[in-house]
Parts: C-alpha cells; sequence; structure tokens
C-alpha cells in the first residue's frame, strides 16, 4: 500500500497529497502506479510459468496512463464494448491479449474486435453466436469464441454485482451450453478457444470461486466427450478487496488450487477491483459544517456523480483526513454532497474533527470511482493524477463548464 501519513500529511507513494491539491485542485482522483503495478503482478506471478493470461478488466479503471502502464508490464485485457477495445489500442494494449465480454455486443463491435485481431469473444447466448457467425463469415475470418457459462453459483455479495445465478442476465445456462458449442464447433466461421464463466465482484470467500470452478471442469469433462477441446478456461474477475475490515481472499491460494484442478489447461482470469481498488483514492474539500440537534453533517465539493458508489450500493469508503493533525470539531458526521438528491453522501457516522477548508480522502476508489463518475447536476468531471514515486503527472484533465454542452445545440425557429 503506497497510501501512509509522513509528517501528519496523507501522502501517495513519495507525495504529498496536500501538495497535488495546491497543483490540481480539488475534487481529485489520485492512483499509485506501483499499487496498480504491484496488484496485477501478485495475479501474474503466483501463477509462475503455468500458462496464462491476466486480463484486467477495463471497466473497473479504463484511464489511459492506467491501461498504459500495465500495457507495459505486460497485461491483457477484458473490455466489453468498442470504447474500451478502442482505449486500450490507444493505450497501447496488445489486441491479441483482449478478451471481450459483454451481452449485447454489436455487428460494428465483432467486426471491429475480428478486424483487430482480439484474443477471443466471450459469447453469452446463442443468439450472439450466430451474430459472431455471420459477421466472420461476412469478412472470410474465423471468429475465436469461448462461452460464458452461468454456473449458478451464489456470489454472496451485493445483488447488483452478482452475475452467476440463474436469475440473472449474465452467460448461458451450464445445461444449455453444450448445445452451443457444438454449433461453434460445427461452424466453419467459429473457432472454439476457450470456456468462460464471471459470478459476480467483490467476492471475499473464496468457496463460490471453486464451486463454480468444479461446475466447469465437470462441463470441460463432457465436451471432452463429445469431441471438443478448449485451449483455456477463464474464470473470470470478482476477487475483493478490503474496503473495512472484511477478509479478503489469498489471491496465491486461490491461483494454486486453479491451477491443482486444472492440470496444464491455460488459465484468464480478468480481475479489475483487485488491480486498482486500493490503488486509487478520491479527494474532497469540506465545504460547510451544518450541525442541528440530531445531525451533523459536513457538506463536501465531492458529490455522488463523482463517486457514485456509496449512493448506489451502499457501499462503505474508509474516510482518513488528508492532514492527521487537523482538529476541528469533533462529531459522528455524515460527509454528503452538493447534489439535489438525500441518496448524495459519500460517508456516514464517520468520527472526525473536521474544519472548513480540511481535505479528506475517501480511500479505495480506484476501482468503479472514475468510470462510473456522470455530469449530474451539470458538474463537470474532475482530473486524475497518477503519482510515480516523487513524481505526480496529470491524467486527464478536469472537465470545463464549456465542456458540459459543447456537444448540444438549440434549435433556430
Ligand atoms: C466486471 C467484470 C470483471 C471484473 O470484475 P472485478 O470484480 O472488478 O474483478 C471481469 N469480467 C467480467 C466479464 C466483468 O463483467
Amino acid at each position: 500500500m503506497s497510501f501512509s501519513y509522513k509528517n501528519h500529511s496523507l501522502h501517495v507513494e513519495s507525495v504529498d497529497i496536500a501538495d497535488l491539491m495546491d497543483d490540481y485542485g480539488s475534487p481529485l482522483y489520485v492512483y499509485s502506479r506501483s499499487d496498480v503495478e504491484n496488484n496485477w503482478r501478485e495475479f501474474d506471478s503466483a501463477f509462475g510459468t503455468h500458462p496464462h493470461l491476466v486480463c484486467y478488466a477495463v471497466k473497473a479503471n479504463s484511464n489511459l496512463a492506467v491501461l498504459n502502464v500495465l500495457a507495459k508490464i505486460g497485461a491483457g485485457f477484458d473490455i466489453v464494448s468498442l470504447g474500451e477495445l478502442e482505449r486500450v489500442l490507444a493505450a497501447g494494449g496488445d489486441a491479441s491479449k483482449c478478451v471481450f465480454s459483454g451481452v449485447a455486443k454489436t455487428e460494428y463491435e465483432i467486426k471491429r474486435g475480428l478486424e483487430a485481431g482480439i484474443r477471443c469473444f466471450n459469447v453469452e447466448s446463442s443468439s450472439e453466436m450466430s451474430r459472431i457467425g455471420e459477421v466472420a463469415q461476412s469478412l472470410n475470418m474465423q471468429a475465436p469464441v469461448s462461452v460464458r457459462v452461468n454456473p449458478n453459483v451464489d456470489a454472496k455479495t451485493h445483488p447488483y454485482i452478482s452475475t452467476g445465478l440463474k436469475e440473472n442476465k449474465f452467460g448461458v445456462d451450464i445445461d444449455d451450453a453444450i448445445e452451443l458449442y457444438q454449433l461453434a464447433h460445427n461452424s466453419k466461421s467459429l473457432k472454439v478457444v476457450g470456456l468462460d464463466c464471471h459470478i459476480g465482484s467483490q467476492i471475499t470467500d473464496v468457496s463460490p470461486f471453486l464451486d463454480a470452478l468444479d461446475k466447469v471442469i465437470e462441463l470441460i469433462n463432457k465436451l471432452k466427450d463429445n469431441g471438443i477441446e478448449i485451449a483455456h478456461l477463464d474464470l473470470g474477475g470478482g476477487v475483493g478487496i478490503k474496503y473495512d475490515d472484511e477478509q479478503t481472499i489469498d489471491i496465491s491460494a486461490y491461483i494454486n488450487e486453479i491451477m491443482n484442478r486444472t492440470g496444464n489447461l491455460e488459465i484468464i482470469l480478468e480481475p479489475g477491483r483487485a488491480v486498482v481498488g486500493n490503488a486509487g483514492v478520491f479527494i474532497t474539500k469540506v465545504e460547510f459544517l451544518k450541525q442541528n440537534s440530531d445531525k451533523s453533517f459536513a457538506i463536501i465539493d465531492g458529490a455522488m456523480n463523482d463517486l457514485l458508489r456509496p449512493a448506489f450500493y451502499n457501499a462503505y469508503h474508509q474516510v482518513l483526513p488528508v492532514n492527521e493533525n487537523s482538529n476541528g470539531v469533533d462529531a459522528s458526521w455524515d460527509l454528503v454532497g452538493p447534489i439535489c438528491e438525500t441518496g448524495d453522501f459519500l460517508a456516514k457516522d464517520r468520527k472526525l474533527s473536521l474544519s472548513q477548508g480540511d481535505y479528506l480522502a475517501i480511500m479505495s476508489a480506484g476501482a468503479y470511482g472514475f468510470t462510473m463518475s456522470s455530469n449530474y447536476n451539470s458538474r463537470p468531471r474532475v482530473a486524475e493524477v497518477m503519482v510515480d514515486g516523487v513524481q505526480h503527472y496529470l491524467i486527464r484533465e478536469r472537465e470545463t463548464i464549456k465542456d458540459l454542452f459543447k456537444q448540444e445545440y438549440i434549435i433556430n425557429d
């Protein structure tokens, strides 16, 4: 972890966050390059020489600089849209290390994926399989495909980020998968390369992963009996991180377990949150303190449009003062933003000593932070900075007010 206090001021690697706020303004996302790299390497190195590819899930944080540092250390990428594919290519990523997931790939997305030479499409339905076959045929190409199966296991996570149950929209029912594989196997424009599953996100117990693994291994054996061999097994992402005091998964023990059960089969993983979540923070300033007989509100300049997770999932983020010694008003504060929604909070009931103008670090904000941000209430999206040792780099400019409506027109009549 590269976030720690030095001289009572919170630092990212060797850079004082207070200095970053002077340089770049508030609110601000700040990422640690070494944390991003080390988190990805933890997955990669656990495999040793076993055939594998760790495909970072771009949707967790798709900033070009983040993708670029990962591309430079050999990462593959899990993409879910044309936009993500183009980001990976623009960031110097290798298309042949990209797996394309998502339930509704358009014809154009498939075409562009094929032309770019992606590693495989993770197919989520028979109609999608047909569409991929047709596009490949029209280009005289063969599309590499992998079926995303739904192993029907309960990931025991928030219902919005649970994807491996029968009632979810994702993947193909594991009992129907063989038929779909046969269809692909018999098509000249499709090439079966893998099997894929992804059961959810922020999973903090290894048992649902191992249950899913057992089910897909059973399917791999059935496929073999039907003359269909796959070259890789993609077990998706979903490894949870520590936001508060949750127990998390021992990544190398999990990967060892996978290797023990799958022989020499190449393994693909698609971690997103586990690579960037704890590698980033969101910094916001206290604008006003507002106390009544029941409640103490700290009104901050960051809001749900900047960091949606608390409002959307009731997610918990640790809050640390940038200046550890700030002594203001001691209370149990709700941190609320300027947006006209009661759900606009970033944290509730936090014992902090606050004064107007203090900076607060909302921790573990590197994943599903900036990527889920919006312009709601016509708020420009904030700047992003990456720290590398003693250096810091602007990796996304703060949007301007003009940016907000530059694509809009008034009608003249
Ligand atoms: C979101 C997603 C991931 C990444 O999930 P994390 O919980 O961030 O690791 C991986 N694969 C697929 C298909 C996804 O939709």
